[in-house]
């Protein structure tokens, strides 16, 4: 084909690939790699990290992907450790776990959620993972005789990522959000492999996005453009020209001040966009859309052929729906979540936005409310010993409570006290991993009687541990690792809960993170005492989801999976949605019992 005949008539192209000493190229290409086909979106941040660059990247993606594009995006992190997976969330955020088991950051989910795809290990890197791979070849004599070299041997590695996510999603265009911001340490090796990317890749293939902040101090009460002509100075000082401009502020960015960031930084007024604070991230797509910045991307990239304007008209229509009935409700329900990290909101991201996609189906307005759970039990931080609260004072204006995942003990007899008033009460209940485990404590103890069941995860020596790492289970699928990480079929028995949620599926798939889990021992005295586990490890004795009966409580669900991570606007998660409707009915009679009470008509 064509994309041969470049090949071979490039210079360059001729000498890349060759690992000799003779060239200064260090850039292995991988097979199948169409020059000219893939086309790159570099997305940098300077004046401050925070600035939404992946909701930006992804809404700009999006954008192309409706228009019948294929589009990847990939998240390059500044940061050693190889994964998210040892990242504290208070610091960090939630660690996003994807279907291959990969660990990362919570823009991954922003990634997933906007463009409604599964992203794999391909479409994320850390420091960490490029430096380990470059010393892994090193070590097998992989650089020929080589003095191994930041350049060209690291930005190699970097520019290899980029273009093996091209061959593998065969993308149209690659979506790269570099980390941090420009000036930063950490990410000088990424920015210079963008800079050499463009410069290989060829007149328009690659563009840059810098995302940059407008002050307004309020008391100046003006906005002001010099923190961003310095941002963008600093990445023309790599040898990076930006193509386009994104303003972020809190305000619609003035015509003056974009005009003088335009002027300083010989990028054309049309290209230098406010991007304003709005209501809702769903609204930014349009909005970007209005600003013309994807007829832009197209011209710059000459990407006008590919579009299906067919497709692109439908894309809109149902996004236009979703958008068009955020915020209208005409019934408000209080949902409680006991979360450790309670005073972070970016630890639970997925559950914020699972919900989020639930109210705007139902037309609820979904309140919710954060319990620290520590309070009830006494274990809070503080050395309060008594508890000073208890589940009923922080349930009582709830009309479901979800219980999420996480480690550790702080917090889990409060979590237990919780559940056990939902159960009680027949008040919707939805357990997520930690959530499940503590359903299955709390139905031992209360109701199976073994008071002192517990899980190996919070008191080693316990004498009935209900919960317990089975090594002898994770031999049978085969781990190495000590987590059980990412996407796994679940059986659902016929005629549950649960299978009803999903369409009366009898197979289903949800993504994992745990150690622990039901020790078998137990379950037929579970089961024998009402609790169904509905959800099964196909062919292992691994427990998944559990329910109770529909005539014994309305919606009491657990699951050791993280359905919150696959939730999508268009597509909001089953097992959310159920127990969202549940807890709508739980308000009602609520408020019918309210009203019988005080004599008024219902
Ligand atoms: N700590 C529990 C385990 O390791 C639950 C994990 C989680 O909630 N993600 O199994």
């Amino acid at each position: 084909m064509k994309d041969d005949q470049t090949m071979s008539g490039d210079d360059l192209l001729a000498r890349i690939g060759q690992t000799t000493e003779e060239t200064e190229f260090y850039t292995p290409m991988p097979a199948g790699y169409r020059k000219g086909h893939h086309k790159y979106v570099m997305v940098v941040g300077t004046v401050m990290s925070g600035l939404g660059k992946g909701i930006f990247s992804s809404s700009l993606a999006k954008l192309l992907q409706d228009k019948g594009l294929r589009v990847a995006p990939i998240k390059m992190e500044g940061y050693l450790n190889i994964d998210s997976g040892t990242l504290n969330p208070y610091r960090h955020g939630e660690v996003f776990v994807l279907d291959d088991g990969m660990e990362t950051d919570m823009d991954l989910g922003t990634y997933e959620r906007l463009l409604d795809q599964d992203l794999s290990a391909a479409n994320f890197t850390t420091n960490g993972q490029i430096l380990s791979a470059v010393l892994k070849k090193e070590r097998e004599g992989g650089y020929l005789g080589r003095d191994v070299q930041v350049i060209p041997h690291v930005v190699g590695e970097i520019k290899l990522k980029l273009r093996e996510l091209a061959v593998k999603s065969n993308a149209d265009v690659i979506f790269v959000e570099v980390g941090g911001t420009v000036g930063d340490y950490e990410n000088a090796f990424y920015l210079e492999a963008c800079r050499q990317m463009a410069y290989e890749e060829g007149e328009s293939s690659v563009l840059f996005v810098a995302l940059t902040y407008i002050l307004e101090p309020g008391t100046l009460g003006e906005q002001k453009s010099k923190a961003a002509q310095l941002g963008i100075k600093r990445l023309m000082e790599v040898g990076i020209m930006p193509s386009i401009i994104a303003c972020r502020a809190t305000h619609p960015v003035k015509e003056k001040v974009r005009e003088k960031i335009s002027m300083y930084t010989n990028v054309p007024m049309r290209r230098v966009f406010s991007m304003h604070d709005v209501e809702s991230i769903y609204l930014i797509p349009e909005s970007l859309r209005e600003a013309g910045m994807d007829r832009e991307v197209l011209t710059m990239l000459g990407l006008h052929e590919r579009v299906d304007q067919k497709m692109e008209d439908q894309a809109r229509l149902k996004w236009r729906w979703f958008v068009d009935h955020i915020g209208k409700s005409n019934r408000q329900i209080t949902i409680g979540v006991t979360g450790k990290y309670t005073s972070l909101r970016d630890a639970y991201a997925s559950i914020i936005k699972a919900s989020e996609h639930c109210a705007v189906h139902l037309g609820a307005d979904i309140k919710l409310k954060w319990i620290d759970s520590s309070l009830i039990d006494g274990t809070a931080p503080n050395g309060d010993s008594t508890g000073s609260s208890d589940a009923e004072t922080e349930l009582a204006d709830c009309d479901g409570i979800i219980v999420p995942g996480g480690f550790g003990v702080r917090g889990t007899e409060g979590k237990i006290e919780c559940i056990r008033y939902a159960r009680e009460n027949k008040m919707p209940y939805l357990g997520l991993c930690l959530g499940f485990q503590m359903a299955v404590i709390e139905y031992a103890r209360n109701v199976c009687g073994i008071t002192d069941a517990n899980s190996t995860e919070f008191d080693p020596r316990c004498k009935s541990p209900v919960i317990d790492i089975l090594p002898e289970q994770k031999k049978i699928e085969g781990l190495g690792g000590n987590m059980r990480l990412g996407g796994k079929d679940i059986e659902l028995k016929r005629g549950s809960l649960v299978s009803r949620l999903f369409n009366n599926a009898s197979r289903i798939r949800l993504r994992f993170r745990h150690r622990y889990e039901v020790d078998p021992k137990y379950i037929k005295t579970l089961e024998d005492n009402g609790l169904i586990f509905s959800g099964k490890a196909p062919g292992h004795p691994i427990m998944q989801v559990l329910e109770l009966p529909q005539d014994v409580h309305p919606y009491f669900l657990g699951t050791q999976a993280h359905p919150e991570l696959t939730s999508r606007p268009l597509r909001p998660q089953p097992m959310f949605l159920g127990f969202m409707k549940a807890a709508l009915q739980y308000a009602e009679q609520k408020k019918d019992r309210r009203n019988a009470e005080a004599g008024a008509p219902a």
